[in-house]
């Protein structure tokens, strides 16, 4: 996984890249952002452009790695023995035992690597006893390793590690880029991947762990209430009402809430819409002819209220009213 495959975060990328193509990396990293952006990722290429045999200069990064030679591979696969990754285990912590035994590798020499990496991902899940084992290897850094802690919670890492460690931050993606990772990476067809782009809050990984819940047909259920919402028709109105009431056996109430959330993103595209007109950025680019066409129906005013609404509904699912009552009382109120 080179840098060049990670899709976003130019800017943090780049800065990684620049820093080992001067040699200038510091031993110890902080990489922080939303969940599932792609930071660990972000952790291995690290590790193979320090390691390529073949490594790419002055491409879209200034070095990159090759991803076909043998470390790029073993590392990719986490097979390499001078690569080393921390992960909760079954109990979702990181124990004092594992962080031990990685720090123990590091008092010798790598076995072949021109670098140890050693990636904690999910760093906020290292228990604080084994914080202080592993603050004292960042305080005095073996020779040709370097730690990379990764984190959505950086807050509750230790101070002092945090103070440890160089900081590279990651941001939430647009809905665009997550859209063509689900469709390059996932082979989404484009319709379910704009939908669950639009919901993902600009992290991939939230989007594909909500991923059999069929966005494409959700994200069509909220447009009907809102198209129906946008005309004059009661009956219409009352039939979208129904669409909206998700008729799954089970799970019909996050199922709805999924559907909200995503009412929600075509709400606010509509009210985009009224106020930039074509030059919007829509959460659902891929529907603008539908947006533009409701849009004159949800003027600012109208669409603050039923953002309300919309809110309502959703606080109202969580106090686990039933989605047949909730549905109805949503689209009256659009
Ligand atoms: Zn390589």
């Amino acid at each position: 996984m080179p840098f060049s495959d990670i899709i976003g975060h130019a800017r943090s990328l780049g800065l990684l890249s620049r820093s080992i193509a001067l040699g200038t990396l510091p031993p110890s990293l902080l990489l922080t952002g939303p969940a599932g952006v792609g930071k660990r990722r972000a952790a291995l290429a690290v590790a193979q452009a320090l390691n390529c045999l073949a490594p790419v200069r002055g491409g879209q990064f200034p070095i990159d790695a090759c991803g076909r030679c043998s470390p790029c591979r073993r590392i990719a696969k986490l097979s390499h023995p001078d690569f080393l990754l921390l992960e909760p285990g079954d109990s979702g912590n990181i124990k004092i035992d594992a962080v031990r035994e990685a720090l123990e590798a590091t008092a010798y020499l790598p076995f072949e690597a021109r670098a140890r990496v050693v990636v904690v991902d999910e760093a906020e899940r290292v228990l604080p006893e084994a914080q202080n084992a592993l603050l004292k290897s960042l305080e005095e850094p073996p020779r040709a390793t370097f730690f990379v802690l990764v984190t959505s919670q950086p807050e509750t890492l230790l101070p002092t590690i945090r103070s440890r460690c160089s900081r590279v931050r990651f941001g939430r993606l647009a809905p665009a880029e997550v859209a063509s990772l689900l469709m390059g990476r996932e082979k989404m067809d484009a319709a379910e991947a704009h939908a669950a782009a639009a919901v993902a809050e600009g992290s991939p990984g939230r989007a594909l762990e909500r991923r059999t819940r069929g966005f494409r047909a959700a994200r069509e259920a909220a447009l009907g209430a809102l198209r129906a919402a946008a005309g004059r028709s009661w009956q219409d109105r009352m039939r979208a009402a129904a669409t909206l009431a998700p008729k799954t056996a089970s799970g019909e109430r996050e199922e709805l809430a999924t559907r909200i959330r995503l009412l929600a993103t075509l709400l606010r595209d509509a009210a985009l819409v009224g106020q930039h007109g074509a030059d919007a950025v829509l959460a659902n680019a891929d529907l603008a002819g539908e947006i533009e066409r409701i849009a004159p129906a949800f003027d600012a005013g109208r669409a603050a209220r039923a953002f309300e609404a919309a809110d309502f509904a959703l606080a109202a699912l969580r106090r686990n009213a039933s989605p047949k009552i909730v549905a109805p009382w949503l689209v009256v109120h659009l």
